[in-house]
């Protein structure tokens, strides 16, 4: 199933890339984060060290890859990345560990999906800068030790609650990415359309933006959506009108849902009577996989208040009923 809204990454995404900004100064919004970044960057060139490790949690799609390509190009070390599944066995995490250079920042995203065979070698990395690494099998095996130049992993994760607390208690800088304001989104659209050379009206910004589900990938998404309606309808600017349609084609509507974040709000407002109903229920009623439930579609749902988490599982408030154009039921002894 291909989503249009869907914040995760795809290939087409390598498009992706062009809008990517390179440097804190053109990173827009996270303000808070960015600035505290910002010293601790400044404190770590002024000492001529490693930064210390970082790890940023958030939605997917709202800015932890290039946030960690930006704090190494503002250190002016060289930057690794790889993903938690990635690395299947020890040798290969100390084959990338042995070949960083003094201080470089090596980039885990998913670090929440490391395996803990893994991730017991990667305490000792982070903590002492020690590998200790067993060579060889039976009688004949023997541990070895290796000394490991300084360096900053940056770790990635949806949630911070996924990793383990041995592995969060050894990142110094632990920071939350939230979801864009609507002039944030603007501000990331209207610079996409001049990268892209588009002739995008600032109302045609701000319609983007508003549908943008608070996510700079989805922005930039569609963001060349659009682009593709105009150009088939022989438009040379787009405004709100030619944004609107071409969003409505998507099927992406005001709030920024579509019809998968339609289709699972009416499933709880139609056969659950609005919950509370379990995650694991509604992953088999929806046929989804309830990962892709808990990190990708209810936290925009719960952000816009049209959703509740309560420990009897998963409610649909006013606005939730509201959005739907449904009548809230009466409810009672809740
Ligand atoms: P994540 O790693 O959190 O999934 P990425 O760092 O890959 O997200 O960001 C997705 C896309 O959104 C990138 O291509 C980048 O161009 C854009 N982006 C993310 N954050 C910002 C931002 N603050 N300003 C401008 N563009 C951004």
């Amino acid at each position: 199933e291909t989503r249009v809204i869907q914040p995760e990454r795809r290939g087409e995404d390598q498009a992706e890339s062009s809008l990517r900004p390179l440097t804190l100064d053109e990173f827009v919004g996270q303000k808070q984060l960015r600035e505290n970044l910002r010293i601790f960057i400044t404190a770590a060139r002024g000492r001529a060290e490693a930064l210390d490790h970082v790890l940023l949690f958030g939605p997917p799609g709202l800015g932890k890859t290039t946030l960690a390509q930006i704090v190494a190009r503002e250190l002016g070390v060289g930057f690794r990345a790889t993903s938690g599944p990635v690395i299947a066995r020890a040798g290969d995490l100390a084959a990338l560990l042995t070949n960083l250079q003094p201080r470089d920042v090596l980039f885990i995203d998913e670090i929440h999906r490391l395996n803990p065979a893994v991730e017991e070698i990667l305490y000792p990395a982070m903590e002492d800068q020690q590998l200790d690494l067993i060579i060889g099998e039976g009688p004949a095996a023997r541990s070895v030790r290796i000394d490991l130049p300084p360096f900053t992993l940056v770790g990635a994760t949806t949630r911070s609650g996924l990793i383990t607390t041995p592995l969060r208690e050894r990142f110094g800088i632990p920071l939350r990415l939230q979801f864009y304001a609507a002039d944030e989104l603007e501000a990331i659209v209207r610079r996409g359309a001049g990268l892209l050379g588009m002739n995008l009206t600032p109302k045609g910004a701000a319609e983007i933006a508003r549908r943008a589900r608070g996510t700079p990938r989805i922005a930039g998404r569609l963001l060349r959506r659009v682009r593709d309606f105009a150009a088939v309808a022989g438009r040379d600017e787009v405004d709100e009108k030619a944004a609107d349609a071409a969003l409505n084609r998507l099927e992406v509507d005001g709030l920024g849902l579509d019809s998968m974040d339609r289709r699972y709000l009416r499933c709880i407002a139609e056969n659950y009577a609005g919950g509370p109903v379990g995650v694991e229920t509604l992953a088999a009623a929806l046929s989804e996989q309830r990962d892709v439930i808990e990190e990708v579609i209810e936290p925009f749902l719960i952000q816009r208040g049209l959703l509740q988490r309560t420990p009897r599982g998963r409610m649909l408030t006013g606005n939730g009923y509201r959005h739907l154009g449904l009548p809230e039921p009466e409810r009672s002894g809740q």
